[in-house]
């Protein structure tokens, strides 16, 4: 399980299954769940589970070792009669940005504390969530959750400290963002190539992918440079494939789903069509956009998809026979990519403070729901720990 599924009428649809696992199997037979690091690890999830075991990477790398972690739990409860007690500590902070990257960031040294505590026969399973502050639920937080062999003492003191820890770095962890009109005012002037990390619109993250805010301003200031430009807008690609490859249409692009993006309308050729099914680079997966179409707007190349699909590397670009490197600017709509893919050969990234639904600006986001007061959606919050603790013996 992921741990930020959402629905209209059920806030905690996975502890709900949990729940009903629970259920279905009775007391006796242990299960252990695996969470990823932007999940929110709720009560509910934890009081009908036996342990859980959290992605120890991000970006995420370690899914089978994840999946290892929660068997070899299970193993030690079935083989050595282990008993778990888990200590959960939520800490009332959400944060976004490069820190949080495990292997370079600020955030790792939590991590890496938790992990080294594998190895410890006191302890079944360690691991830290930074939540995933677009889901709006009334447990979101940041927390430590460590489930040891039968020792409460030992789990509070190890959460505390990667708790407190993580508290102390809360500002330093934050990102920063670049306001927009800046940006493309700065990007007009390289030599680039330049990148546009457009993170608020990162359909990995939950957003929409429809957002056109970026080629917005570029348009509003007379970009003078070639600029390849994802989007999601299924009826744009309709009328894409009616004119057929060399047609020319004027169409309105964005702004369909998210009603935040105000449509931009453009008169455009239609350079190529495609079925929109492509593996990434980044992991073993096949994406399916859609019906997909390639629009040649003045000096900007939008690539349209009919649905939005992960957009962490260069594969949809790809997939479309378009080559990142043969343009000045690209707009990548996700938080982080390998450094090979873009950042390697690009003479900046900016992270753009565009407006979206995955936007790190989260004070932006208009939260309702989740636990306040909470950083940075509030000032001045006090972090006074209360662990939490869970055993099903
Ligand atoms: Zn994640």
């Amino acid at each position: 399980m992921h741990g930020s599924m959402s629905t209209e009428n059920e806030f905690d649809p996975e502890g709900y299954l949990l729940q009903e696992s629970r259920k279905i199997l009775g007391d006796d037979i242990p299960f252990v769940f695996t969470q990823d690091i932007h999940g929110v690890t709720t009560a509910k999830m934890l009081k009908h589970a036996d342990g859980v075991a959290v992605y120890h990477t991000y970006p995420h790398v370690d899914f089978a070792d994840t999946g290892a972690r929660a068997a070899r739990q299970l193993m030690r409860m079935l083989n050595d009669g282990a008993k778990p007690i888990t200590v959960r500590v939520p800490i009332p902070a959400l944060v976004r940005g490069d820190q949080l990257i495990t292997e370079t960031g600020l955030f790792g040294n939590q991590v890496a504390y938790l992990k080294s505590l594998q190895d410890d026969p006191r302890i079944l399973n360690a691991g830290f969530q930074i939540g995933n502050p677009f889901t709006d639920v009334p447990e979101l937080c940041s927390q430590v959750l460590v489930v040891t062999d039968n020792d409460e003492a030992f789990g509070r003191e190890v959460a505390l400290r990667a708790a407190n820890e993580f508290w102390g770095n809360r500002f330093e962890m934050h990102a920063d963002l670049v306001p927009l009109d800046e940006s493309v005012a700065q990007a007009s002037k390289m030599t680039g190539p330049v990148m546009f990390t457009d993170a608020a619109d990162a359909p990995s993250s939950g957003a929409s992918g429809d957002s056109n805010a970026i080629v917005a301003e570029m348009i509003r200031q007379n970009y003078p440079h070639s600029v390849l430009a994802p989007i999601v807008d299924a009826s744009a690609v309709v009328r894409a494939v009616e004119k057929g490859i060399g047609g020319k249409i004027t169409v309105k692009l964005g702004g369909n789903l998210d009603r935040r993006f105000i449509p931009v309308e453009v008169r455009a050729t239609v350079v190529s069509v495609a079925d929109g099914t492509f593996p990434l680079e980044k992991w073993p997966s096949i994406e399916h956009a859609g019906p997909t179409v390639v629009l040649q707007s003045d000096n900007i190349t939008f690539i349209v998809f009919s649905r939005a699909v992960n957009l962490v590397d260069r594969a949809p670009f790809y997939a479309n026979r378009l080559d990142p490197k043969d343009f000045h600017s690209i707009i990548v709509k996700s938080p982080f990519c390998e450094p090979e893919f873009f950042d390697d050969w690009c003479e900046i990234n900016f992270n753009v403070d565009a407006p979206g639904s995955t936007s790190a600006d989260l004070p932006s986001l208009g939260h309702t729901v989740c636990a306040r007061p909470m950083f940075p959606l509030d000032e001045d919050v006090e972090f006074d720990p209360e662990p939490e603790v869970y055993s099903r013996s």
